[in-house]
């Protein structure tokens, strides 16, 4: 199959790239690397039936001779601090960038799995959240930028599913960790455990007693995996039903990287989530999907991975100091990449298979 992946240079999508390869997948992966890295890429980016579109899903035209026979779309900000600093982008990927990639996939007609997120339920008063549980979001709060943009995209795939009759799937992910998260990301697990790596304190905002329900990279993965395979429409809750607060989370951190770090509180976000845990029956009963890693497992697999890169953790930790960044303020950890407008296609074998895909990006003329 030929698979088209969307945000492929991201955490996620980087490991669904690869997860689609090891299976035989042809994989395309369209990325803008605004908040993805190169470097996610690694192992496949001389992979034979992988190739790399450097572009933006909001605009980007896709080859139309090359058959498509499903679409991931994974592409959007994902961390609070990644959509506070770019609202637009981030509501403009969770809409245009949804309708073009719909677009494609009912032109060949092929599968469309859309990324969405536990955020559809907003603060919830219904718990666990079941899929027919409606949500309580904010419409104008400072993460609205994200959730109206997911709630969107799940509205304009239903669109296409009932009057094209498009193969949509839409999942709703929850809290997902694992390594290929940056250490600026901002999210819970990398920024604790990045603080911990380098002792310094973990920033815990509001008093910890919310809630997450934190999955293992690997398992969402497969989720994914299975939903590309069904025809099931959704939404189907991805993600791992265990649930615990921030300061036990923050605790946990603290004795797997066997650091002294101090806990160091800071104010609640507008419209943090008080807690979240999914009610995964329907995953299971339809796509017979189970998480298996546990917490201790995945976190210990997370540690290790941040332990060896001790430059990347250093150099978060400025950026890891005080509350949530928001709006202006927000720390930019972008890659830097200039001439995204021509659609650049970064072919396996460009200028030779023992050449880096970034020193490749890198040697690219200037725009
Ligand atoms: P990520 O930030 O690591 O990856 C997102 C990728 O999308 C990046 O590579 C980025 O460069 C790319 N991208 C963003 N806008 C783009 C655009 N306009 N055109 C092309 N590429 C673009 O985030 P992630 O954690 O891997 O999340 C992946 C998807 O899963 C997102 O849609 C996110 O909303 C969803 N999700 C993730 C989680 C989680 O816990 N990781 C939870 C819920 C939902
Ligand atoms: N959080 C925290 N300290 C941090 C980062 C996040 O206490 O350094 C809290 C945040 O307020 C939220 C929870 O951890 O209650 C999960 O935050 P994250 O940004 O990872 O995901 P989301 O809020 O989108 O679930």
């Amino acid at each position: 199959m030929h698979i088209v992946v969307s945000g492929g240079a991201g955490f996620l999508g980087s490991h669904l790239c690869e997860a689609l390869l090891a299976r035989g997948d042809r994989v395309t992966c369209v990325d803008n690397l605004s908040t993805g890295r190169t470097e996610n890429l690694r192992t496949v980016e001389d992979h034979p039936r992988f190739r790399l579109v450097l572009a933006d899903v909001t605009t980007w035209v896709a080859d139309a001779d090359d058959h498509v026979d499903a679409v991931a779309h994974l592409a959007s900000a994902a961390s609070p601090p990644d959509y506070h600093r770019m609202p637009l982008e981030t509501l403009l990927v969770g809409s245009r960038g949804t309708e073009n990639l719909l677009e494609l996939a009912d032109r060949h007609g092929a599968r469309f799995v859309v990324a969405s997120t536990s955020e559809v339920y907003g603060d919830p008063h219904v718990h666990p959240q079941r899929e027919d549980y409606w949500g309580h979001v904010n419409p104008v709060g400072p993460r609205s930028v994200y959730d109206e943009a997911k709630r969107y995209a799940e509205a304009v795939s239903m669109a296409y599913a009932r009057s094209r009759g498009t193969d949509v799937g839409i999942v709703r992910i929850f809290n997902t960790y694992g390594p290929r998260m940056r250490a600026v990301d901002g999210r819970v697990v990398t920024s604790f455990i990045a603080q911990a790596l380098n002792g310094d304190a973990l920033t815990i905002y509001g008093d910890g007693s919310q809630t997450r329900s934190f999955c293992y990279v690997d398992d969402l993965v497969r989720g994914l995996v299975a939903m590309l395979d069904s025809h099931e429409t959704g939404p189907v809750n991805l993600g791992n039903p265990s649930e615990r607060t921030v300061a036990s989370l923050a605790e946990l951190v603290v004795a797997l990287s066997g650091s002294a770090s101090d806990i160091e509180y800071h104010p609640l976000p507008q419209d943090d989530p008080t807690r979240r845990r999914p009610d995964i029956t329907r995953a299971r009963e339809v796509l017979g999907w189970t998480p298996t890693v546990g917490i201790l497992d995945g976190l210990k697999r997370t540690v290790e991975w941040f332990a060896g890169r001790p430059e990347e953790v250093r150099e978060a930790a400025e950026a890891l100091t005080g509350g949530q960044p928001t709006g202006r303020d927000a720390v930019v950890t972008a890659t830097p990449v200039d001439a995204l407008a021509d659609h650049v296609i970064v072919a396996r074998g460009d200028s030779g298979p023992s050449t880096r895909l970034d020193e490749r990006l890198a040697a690219r003329p200037a725009a």
